[in-house]
This record gives structure tokens, sequence and C-alpha cells, in this order.
């Protein structure tokens, strides 16, 4: 979900954001109230080209709220913690 980005980043990490297709969409669709569904975020993740970008970005800059690359919050401390 390309809305909270770091100063930090390069340009060439951002450029999966040119194709988001989350950027068309509401924010209020990648960051849902808390136990509302994300599945239909998660079904524009599926056919997003920027996916794996967005969720390595996302992993690497530790962002802990929202649906990024198809994972929702929950998803992504699972991965991090199985991946070490
Ligand atoms: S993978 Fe999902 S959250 Fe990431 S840019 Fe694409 S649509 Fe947005």
């Amino acid at each position: 979900m390309p809305i909270n980005t770091t100063v930090s980043t390069t340009d060439h990490e951002l450029s999966w954001q040119e194709t988001a297709l989350c950027a068309q969409a509401g924010p209020e669709f990648f960051f849902p109230a808390p136990g509302a569904s994300t599945r239909e975020a998660k079904k524009l993740c599926g056919a997003c080209e920027g996916r794996v970008a967005c969720l390595e970005y996302a992993l690497a800059n530790d962002e802990r709220f929202g649906v990024w690359g198809g994972l929702s919050e929950k998803e992504r401390l699972r991965l991090r913690r199985t991946q070490g």
C-alpha cells in the first residue's frame, strides 16, 4: 500500500508504486477498521504487478498497518517470524 512512504527511500525502490492498483482504491480499503475484512484488498493485490516489491518494501520498512503485497498485518508478522 504505497501511501505511507519514508523519505529516505530511493526512487528506484518505489518504482513499483507506479503500477499500484491500490492507488486507485481508497485508503479505507487497505487500512480497514479493526476486525473488518481484508478480502477485497487482497484480491486487488493478487492482480497487482508490484505485489512482490510492495511486500518486500513493507517487510523492509516494518510497516505495521494495513494490507501490503496481499498480506495483512498478522500475516506479515507471521512471515517475519518464520523467516527469522
Ligand atoms: S500489492 Fe496491493 S498493497 Fe501493494 S501496491 Fe499492489 S494493490 Fe497496493
